[in-house]
Protein backbone atom coordinates (compact mmCIF):
# COMPACT_ATOMS: atom_id res chain seq x y z
CA UNK A 1 0.00 0.00 0.00
CA UNK A 2 1.57 3.05 -1.18
CA UNK A 3 2.38 5.33 2.39
CA UNK A 4 0.00 8.30 2.91
CA UNK A 5 1.22 11.78 2.37
CA UNK A 6 0.91 12.12 6.01
CA UNK A 7 3.01 9.63 7.53
CA UNK A 8 5.77 10.32 4.96
CA UNK A 9 5.82 13.73 6.38
CA UNK A 10 6.03 12.47 10.30
CA UNK A 11 8.61 9.88 9.22
CA UNK A 12 11.12 12.48 7.58
CA UNK A 13 10.79 14.79 10.69
CA UNK A 14 11.80 11.65 12.69
CA UNK A 15 14.68 11.13 10.59
CA UNK A 16 15.63 14.49 10.40
CA UNK A 17 15.65 14.91 13.82
CA UNK A 18 19.30 15.86 14.11
CA UNK A 19 18.67 19.27 12.51
CA UNK A 20 15.08 19.79 13.56
CA UNK A 21 14.56 23.53 14.55
CA UNK A 22 11.02 25.01 15.69
CA UNK A 23 10.01 28.05 14.12
CA UNK A 24 9.30 30.99 17.33
CA UNK A 25 5.49 30.04 16.64
CA UNK A 26 6.47 26.31 17.47
CA UNK A 27 8.47 26.91 20.22
CA UNK A 28 5.75 29.33 21.92
CA UNK A 29 3.37 26.32 21.52
CA UNK A 30 5.83 23.72 22.72
CA UNK A 31 6.55 25.63 25.65
CA UNK A 32 3.03 26.77 26.62
CA UNK A 33 2.22 22.77 26.56
CA UNK A 34 5.08 21.48 28.51
CA UNK A 35 6.14 24.38 31.34
CA UNK A 36 4.57 22.99 33.85
CA UNK A 37 5.40 19.49 33.59
CA UNK A 38 9.08 20.82 33.08
CA UNK A 39 8.75 23.38 36.36
CA UNK A 40 7.44 20.01 38.56
CA UNK A 41 10.46 18.23 37.48
CA UNK A 42 13.03 20.93 37.87
CA UNK A 43 11.34 21.43 41.56
CA UNK A 44 11.63 17.72 42.64
CA UNK A 45 14.61 17.14 40.80
CA UNK A 46 16.37 20.63 42.69
CA UNK A 47 15.10 19.10 46.05
CA UNK A 48 17.14 16.15 44.68
CA UNK A 49 20.00 18.00 44.38
CA UNK A 50 19.94 19.92 47.54
CA UNK A 51 19.48 16.73 49.53
CA UNK A 52 22.58 15.43 47.67
CA UNK A 53 24.23 18.85 48.37
CA UNK A 54 23.67 18.71 51.92
CA UNK A 55 25.33 14.84 51.98
CA UNK A 56 28.02 16.28 50.30
CA UNK A 57 29.15 17.44 54.30
CA UNK A 58 30.22 14.31 54.98
CA UNK A 59 32.96 14.29 52.22
CA UNK A 60 33.53 17.87 53.70
CA UNK A 61 34.15 16.22 56.69
CA UNK A 62 36.90 13.45 55.26
CA UNK A 63 38.49 15.56 52.94
CA UNK A 64 38.48 19.41 54.66
CA UNK A 65 38.09 18.57 58.47
CA UNK A 66 39.67 21.92 59.60
CA UNK A 67 36.70 23.94 58.04
CA UNK A 68 33.63 22.13 58.17
CA UNK A 69 31.50 24.52 60.45
CA UNK A 70 32.15 26.79 57.62
CA UNK A 71 31.73 24.06 55.01
CA UNK A 72 28.37 23.69 57.22
CA UNK A 73 26.94 27.39 57.43
CA UNK A 74 27.69 27.96 53.43
CA UNK A 75 26.86 25.27 52.29
CA UNK A 76 23.24 24.54 54.91
CA UNK A 77 22.58 27.83 55.77
CA UNK A 78 23.66 29.82 52.37
CA UNK A 79 23.36 27.53 49.57
CA UNK A 80 20.62 25.16 50.46
CA UNK A 81 18.06 28.02 51.77
CA UNK A 82 18.94 30.46 48.48
CA UNK A 83 18.24 26.97 46.90
CA UNK A 84 14.95 26.25 48.10
CA UNK A 85 13.62 29.64 47.18
CA UNK A 86 14.74 28.81 43.86
CA UNK A 87 13.05 25.69 43.65
CA UNK A 88 10.04 27.51 45.04
CA UNK A 89 10.06 30.05 42.56
CA UNK A 90 10.66 27.45 39.83
CA UNK A 91 7.41 25.43 40.55
CA UNK A 92 5.14 28.70 40.38
CA UNK A 93 5.45 28.48 36.36
CA UNK A 94 7.95 31.46 35.88
CA UNK A 95 8.96 32.38 32.18
CA UNK A 96 11.77 30.35 30.86
CA UNK A 97 14.47 32.82 31.49
CA UNK A 98 13.89 33.14 35.36
CA UNK A 99 13.30 29.12 35.29
CA UNK A 100 16.22 27.83 33.54
CA UNK A 101 18.68 30.80 34.22
CA UNK A 102 17.67 30.34 37.93
CA UNK A 103 18.77 27.16 38.24
CA UNK A 104 22.00 27.54 36.19
CA UNK A 105 22.66 29.72 39.12
CA UNK A 106 21.87 28.04 41.52
CA UNK A 107 24.16 25.45 40.57
CA UNK A 108 26.77 28.10 40.34
CA UNK A 109 26.59 29.34 42.94
CA UNK A 110 26.96 25.84 45.03
CA UNK A 111 30.08 25.44 42.78
CA UNK A 112 31.33 29.22 43.96
CA UNK A 113 31.36 27.68 47.97
CA UNK A 114 33.19 24.09 47.01
CA UNK A 115 35.96 27.34 45.81
CA UNK A 116 35.86 29.11 49.07
CA UNK A 117 35.64 25.93 51.10
CA UNK A 118 39.14 24.64 49.06
CA UNK A 119 40.61 28.27 49.75
CA UNK A 120 39.95 28.54 53.18
CA UNK A 121 40.96 24.89 54.10
CA UNK A 122 45.03 23.98 54.66
CA UNK A 123 43.99 20.82 54.81
CA UNK A 124 46.07 18.53 52.55
CA UNK A 125 43.88 16.75 50.84
CA UNK A 126 41.85 19.60 50.05
CA UNK A 127 42.36 19.51 46.28
CA UNK A 128 40.14 16.60 45.75
CA UNK A 129 36.84 18.88 46.10
CA UNK A 130 37.37 19.82 42.67
CA UNK A 131 36.22 17.05 41.17
CA UNK A 132 32.49 17.91 42.57
CA UNK A 133 32.54 20.65 39.24
CA UNK A 134 32.02 17.25 37.30
CA UNK A 135 29.37 16.00 39.21
CA UNK A 136 27.40 19.40 39.44
CA UNK A 137 28.34 19.64 35.61
CA UNK A 138 26.64 16.20 35.04
CA UNK A 139 23.63 17.47 37.38
CA UNK A 140 22.51 20.72 35.32
CA UNK A 141 23.13 18.10 32.13
CA UNK A 142 21.62 15.34 32.78
CA UNK A 143 19.65 15.37 35.54
CA UNK A 144 18.16 19.05 34.96
CA UNK A 145 18.30 18.66 31.39
CA UNK A 146 18.61 22.40 31.22
CA UNK A 147 17.71 23.96 27.89
CA UNK A 148 21.07 24.17 25.82
CA UNK A 149 22.01 27.82 25.94
CA UNK A 150 21.32 27.71 29.62
CA UNK A 151 23.30 24.28 30.35
CA UNK A 152 26.33 25.23 28.11
CA UNK A 153 26.66 28.75 30.23
CA UNK A 154 26.35 26.98 33.74
CA UNK A 155 29.25 24.75 32.53
CA UNK A 156 31.24 27.19 31.46
CA UNK A 157 31.13 29.03 34.74
CA UNK A 158 31.64 25.63 36.52
CA UNK A 159 34.78 25.16 34.23
CA UNK A 160 35.87 28.73 35.08
CA UNK A 161 35.39 27.65 38.86
CA UNK A 162 37.13 24.06 38.67
CA UNK A 163 40.66 26.03 37.06
CA UNK A 164 40.02 28.47 40.07
CA UNK A 165 39.82 26.01 42.37
CA UNK A 166 43.08 24.18 40.96
CA UNK A 167 44.96 27.26 41.19
CA UNK A 168 44.18 27.99 45.04
CA UNK A 169 44.23 24.51 45.91
CA UNK A 170 47.70 22.58 47.21
CA UNK A 171 50.05 23.01 44.27
CA UNK A 172 49.70 20.55 41.82
CA UNK A 173 51.87 19.40 38.65
CA UNK A 174 50.73 20.69 35.41
CA UNK A 175 49.98 17.29 34.29
CA UNK A 176 47.43 16.70 37.11
CA UNK A 177 45.91 20.05 36.02
CA UNK A 178 45.32 19.71 32.96
CA UNK A 179 43.97 15.79 32.85
CA UNK A 180 41.44 17.00 35.44
CA UNK A 181 40.33 19.76 33.32
CA UNK A 182 40.61 17.72 30.29
CA UNK A 183 38.35 15.31 31.95
CA UNK A 184 35.72 18.14 32.86
CA UNK A 185 35.40 19.55 29.62
CA UNK A 186 35.40 15.81 27.56
CA UNK A 187 32.37 14.62 30.44
CA UNK A 188 30.68 17.80 29.71
CA UNK A 189 31.16 17.83 26.38
CA UNK A 190 30.23 14.48 25.70
CA UNK A 191 26.90 15.15 27.62
CA UNK A 192 26.00 18.11 26.41
CA UNK A 193 25.67 16.50 22.51
CA UNK A 194 23.81 13.98 24.24
CA UNK A 195 21.45 15.55 26.03
CA UNK A 196 21.12 18.11 22.70
CA UNK A 197 20.08 15.23 20.36
CA UNK A 198 17.89 14.14 23.04
CA UNK A 199 15.98 17.10 23.35
CA UNK A 200 15.55 17.05 18.98
CA UNK A 201 13.89 13.97 19.27
CA UNK A 202 11.84 14.71 22.16
CA UNK A 203 10.67 17.95 20.30
CA UNK A 204 10.04 16.39 17.08
CA UNK A 205 7.97 13.46 18.72
CA UNK A 206 5.45 16.62 20.67
CA UNK A 207 5.61 17.86 17.18
CA UNK A 208 4.41 14.93 15.67
CA UNK A 209 1.88 14.06 18.94
CA UNK A 210 0.54 17.32 18.24
CA UNK A 211 -0.25 16.75 14.98
CA UNK A 212 -1.56 13.48 15.72
CA UNK A 213 -3.78 15.36 18.11
CA UNK A 214 -4.60 17.78 15.80
CA UNK A 215 -5.75 15.15 12.83
CA UNK A 216 -7.86 13.14 15.37
CA UNK A 217 -9.88 16.37 16.54
CA UNK A 218 -10.54 17.24 12.71
CA UNK A 219 -11.99 13.96 12.64
CA UNK A 220 -13.72 14.47 15.19
CA UNK A 221 -15.14 17.13 14.13
CA UNK A 222 -15.96 15.41 10.54
CA UNK A 223 -17.86 12.88 12.80
CA UNK A 224 -20.17 15.30 14.09
CA UNK A 225 -21.09 17.21 10.95
CA UNK A 226 -23.63 15.97 7.63
CA UNK A 227 -21.39 16.29 5.00
CA UNK A 228 -24.04 17.37 2.62
CA UNK A 229 -25.41 20.44 4.72
CA UNK A 230 -22.78 20.82 6.48
CA UNK A 231 -25.42 20.83 9.63
CA UNK A 232 -24.94 18.66 13.05
CA UNK A 233 -25.24 15.02 12.86
CA UNK A 234 -27.04 12.90 15.24
CA UNK A 235 -23.93 12.50 16.79
CA UNK A 236 -23.49 16.06 17.81
CA UNK A 237 -27.54 16.57 19.09
CA UNK A 238 -26.20 13.59 21.09
CA UNK A 239 -23.38 15.90 22.30
CA UNK A 240 -25.86 18.79 22.84
CA UNK A 241 -28.76 16.69 24.36
CA UNK A 242 -26.11 15.38 26.87
CA UNK A 243 -24.77 18.69 27.81
CA UNK A 244 -27.93 19.88 28.59
CA UNK A 245 -29.20 16.96 31.05
CA UNK A 246 -25.69 17.47 32.87
CA UNK A 247 -26.13 21.09 33.58
CA UNK A 248 -29.80 21.56 35.48
CA UNK A 249 -31.68 24.09 34.79
CA UNK A 250 -35.46 25.85 35.19
CA UNK A 251 -35.65 26.83 32.07
CA UNK A 252 -37.92 24.27 29.24
CA UNK A 253 -35.45 23.06 26.05
CA UNK A 254 -37.77 22.63 22.79
CA UNK A 255 -37.32 20.71 20.03
CA UNK A 256 -38.45 21.37 16.52
CA UNK A 257 -38.93 18.56 13.87
CA UNK A 258 -38.68 19.75 10.54
CA UNK A 259 -39.65 17.83 7.59
CA UNK A 260 -39.70 19.08 4.14
CA UNK A 261 -42.82 18.15 2.07
CA UNK A 262 -43.19 15.89 -0.55
CA UNK A 263 -39.58 15.47 -1.28
CA UNK A 264 -40.17 12.01 -2.76
CA UNK A 265 -41.70 13.30 -5.91
CA UNK A 266 -38.93 16.37 -5.61
CA UNK A 267 -36.64 14.00 -6.55
CA UNK A 268 -38.17 11.93 -8.60
CA UNK A 269 -39.22 14.95 -10.95
CA UNK A 270 -35.77 16.86 -11.03
CA UNK A 271 -33.51 14.41 -9.90
CA UNK A 272 -31.44 13.00 -7.09
CA UNK A 273 -28.74 16.10 -7.55
CA UNK A 274 -31.53 19.15 -7.63
CA UNK A 275 -32.53 17.23 -4.30
CA UNK A 276 -29.28 17.63 -2.96
CA UNK A 277 -29.14 20.90 -4.06
CA UNK A 278 -32.72 21.54 -2.31
CA UNK A 279 -31.44 20.20 1.14
CA UNK A 280 -28.41 22.56 1.35
CA UNK A 281 -30.60 25.90 0.78
CA UNK A 282 -33.44 24.66 3.00
CA UNK A 283 -30.33 24.17 5.62
CA UNK A 284 -29.05 27.60 5.27
CA UNK A 285 -32.33 28.75 5.63
CA UNK A 286 -33.05 27.14 8.93
CA UNK A 287 -29.35 27.78 9.98
CA UNK A 288 -30.20 31.14 9.58
CA UNK A 289 -33.15 31.61 12.45
CA UNK A 290 -30.76 30.60 15.05
CA UNK A 291 -30.14 32.84 17.90
CA UNK A 292 -26.59 31.57 18.87
CA UNK A 293 -24.12 29.01 19.16
CA UNK A 294 -26.42 27.26 21.52
CA UNK A 295 -29.46 26.40 19.21
CA UNK A 296 -28.37 23.51 17.26
CA UNK A 297 -29.62 22.61 13.38
CA UNK A 298 -29.15 19.00 12.67
CA UNK A 299 -29.42 16.49 9.80
CA UNK A 300 -31.38 13.95 11.42
CA UNK A 301 -32.13 11.63 8.10
CA UNK A 302 -32.46 12.26 4.75
CA UNK A 303 -34.90 15.48 4.45
CA UNK A 304 -35.83 15.30 8.07
CA UNK A 305 -33.94 18.28 10.78
CA UNK A 306 -34.34 18.48 14.00
CA UNK A 307 -33.34 22.05 15.67
CA UNK A 308 -32.21 21.94 19.55
CA UNK A 309 -33.54 24.69 21.39
CA UNK A 310 -31.64 25.21 24.62
CA UNK A 311 -33.76 27.67 27.60
CA UNK A 312 -36.97 28.01 25.14
CA UNK A 313 -40.45 27.54 25.80
CA UNK A 314 -42.86 26.06 23.74
CA UNK A 315 -44.15 29.69 22.32
CA UNK A 316 -41.06 30.80 21.26
CA UNK A 317 -40.16 27.99 19.72
CA UNK A 318 -42.88 28.13 17.63
CA UNK A 319 -42.00 31.32 16.63
CA UNK A 320 -38.42 30.34 15.67
CA UNK A 321 -39.89 27.27 13.80
CA UNK A 322 -42.62 29.47 12.05
CA UNK A 323 -39.95 32.19 11.19
CA UNK A 324 -38.46 28.77 9.34
CA UNK A 325 -41.53 27.78 7.62
CA UNK A 326 -42.21 30.97 6.25
CA UNK A 327 -38.47 31.29 5.14
CA UNK A 328 -38.57 28.36 3.10
CA UNK A 329 -42.26 29.20 1.30
CA UNK A 330 -41.03 32.49 0.40
CA UNK A 331 -37.81 31.53 -1.05
CA UNK A 332 -39.91 29.91 -4.19
CA UNK A 333 -37.79 27.29 -4.90
CA UNK A 334 -39.60 25.24 -7.56
CA UNK A 335 -41.63 22.20 -7.19
CA UNK A 336 -43.31 21.46 -10.15
CA UNK A 337 -45.23 18.39 -8.22
CA UNK A 338 -46.71 20.32 -5.59
CA UNK A 339 -49.94 22.64 -5.76
CA UNK A 340 -48.34 25.26 -4.45
CA UNK A 341 -45.55 25.37 -6.73
CA UNK A 342 -42.76 25.82 -4.20
CA UNK A 343 -40.95 23.49 -1.67
CA UNK A 344 -41.87 23.92 1.64
CA UNK A 345 -41.86 22.02 4.64
CA UNK A 346 -43.52 20.83 7.93
CA UNK A 347 -42.80 21.78 11.44
CA UNK A 348 -43.41 19.71 14.32
CA UNK A 349 -42.83 21.36 18.00
CA UNK A 350 -42.56 20.03 21.98
CA UNK A 351 -41.20 21.59 24.63
CA UNK A 352 -39.85 20.29 28.04
CA UNK A 353 -38.79 20.85 31.40
CA UNK A 354 -35.25 19.97 32.42
CA UNK A 355 -34.79 16.21 33.51
CA UNK A 356 -37.77 15.05 30.42
CA UNK A 357 -35.67 12.27 28.22
CA UNK A 358 -34.73 14.08 24.97
CA UNK A 359 -35.87 11.30 23.38
CA UNK A 360 -39.48 11.85 25.06
CA UNK A 361 -39.16 15.39 23.64
CA UNK A 362 -38.02 14.33 20.53
CA UNK A 363 -41.70 11.72 19.93
CA UNK A 364 -43.85 14.02 21.16
CA UNK A 365 -42.15 16.99 18.12
CA UNK A 366 -42.35 14.11 15.78
CA UNK A 367 -45.91 13.14 16.62
CA UNK A 368 -46.74 16.87 16.62
CA UNK A 369 -45.20 16.82 12.73
CA UNK A 370 -47.09 14.12 11.53
CA UNK A 371 -49.94 16.17 12.96
CA UNK A 372 -48.83 19.31 10.35
CA UNK A 373 -48.59 16.75 7.56
CA UNK A 374 -51.79 15.42 7.98
CA UNK A 375 -53.67 18.83 8.60
CA UNK A 376 -52.43 19.71 4.76
CA UNK A 377 -48.15 20.21 5.49
CA UNK A 378 -46.68 23.98 4.97
CA UNK A 379 -46.90 24.51 8.94
CA UNK A 380 -45.89 24.55 12.78
CA UNK A 381 -47.67 22.08 14.84
CA UNK A 382 -49.27 23.10 17.50
CA UNK A 383 -50.25 26.07 15.98
CA UNK A 384 -49.51 29.44 18.07
CA UNK A 385 -53.16 30.14 19.18
CA UNK A 386 -53.76 26.38 19.95
CA UNK A 387 -50.68 26.43 22.33
CA UNK A 388 -51.92 29.33 23.96
CA UNK A 389 -55.40 27.08 24.42
CA UNK A 390 -53.81 24.26 25.89
CA UNK A 391 -51.65 26.02 28.53
CA UNK A 392 -55.27 27.87 29.39
CA UNK A 393 -56.15 24.75 29.43
CA UNK A 394 -53.46 23.02 31.55
CA UNK A 395 -53.74 25.72 33.68
CA UNK A 396 -57.49 25.41 34.20
CA UNK A 397 -57.10 21.79 35.44
P1 LIG B 1 -43.88 13.94 3.09
O1 LIG B 1 -44.42 15.26 2.71
O2 LIG B 1 -44.90 13.06 3.68
O3 LIG B 1 -42.68 14.09 4.00
O4 LIG B 1 -43.40 13.24 1.77
P2 LIG B 1 -41.94 12.93 1.29
O5 LIG B 1 -42.00 12.57 -0.14
O6 LIG B 1 -41.06 14.09 1.62
O7 LIG B 1 -41.52 11.77 2.25
P3 LIG B 1 -40.82 10.40 2.00
O8 LIG B 1 -40.30 9.97 3.33
O9 LIG B 1 -41.73 9.46 1.28
O10 LIG B 1 -39.58 10.74 1.07
C1 LIG B 1 -38.44 11.27 1.49
C2 LIG B 1 -37.54 11.44 0.30
O11 LIG B 1 -36.37 12.18 0.59
C3 LIG B 1 -37.04 10.09 -0.22
C4 LIG B 1 -35.74 10.42 -0.89
O12 LIG B 1 -35.92 10.47 -2.27
C5 LIG B 1 -35.43 11.84 -0.38
N1 LIG B 1 -34.09 11.92 0.21
C6 LIG B 1 -33.68 11.44 1.39
N2 LIG B 1 -32.38 11.71 1.55
C7 LIG B 1 -31.93 12.38 0.48
C8 LIG B 1 -30.70 12.92 0.05
O13 LIG B 1 -29.68 12.87 0.75
N3 LIG B 1 -30.63 13.54 -1.15
C9 LIG B 1 -31.75 13.64 -1.94
N4 LIG B 1 -31.64 14.26 -3.10
N5 LIG B 1 -32.92 13.11 -1.57
C10 LIG B 1 -33.04 12.51 -0.40
MG1 LIG C 1 -40.81 14.69 3.61
MG1 LIG D 1 -39.37 12.29 5.89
Amino acid sequence: MPERREELIDRRTLEDAKSFRFSAAQEKQFEADTAAERCRMLFERGLLGLAFYVAYLGIDWLLTPDVIATAAILRVGFVVSLGLAVVLVVRSNPPVMVREGLMGLAVVLAGFVGLVVIAASQSALRDHQHTTYILLALYVVVVLQLRFPYALATCLALFGLEAMAIAVGPSVDLATAVTDLFTFVAVTVLCLVAANSFDRYMRAAYLLGRRQYQRSASLEDLSRHDPLTGLGNRRALEDALNALAEEPTDQPYAIVVADIDHFKSYNDQLGHQAGDICLKRIAGLLLAELRGDADRAIRYGGEEFVIFLPATDLATAQIIAERMRRNIADSRIPHPGRSTGVVTASFGVAAAPWGISADETIGAADAALYAAKNAGRNQVWPRLRQAADDTRHAASA
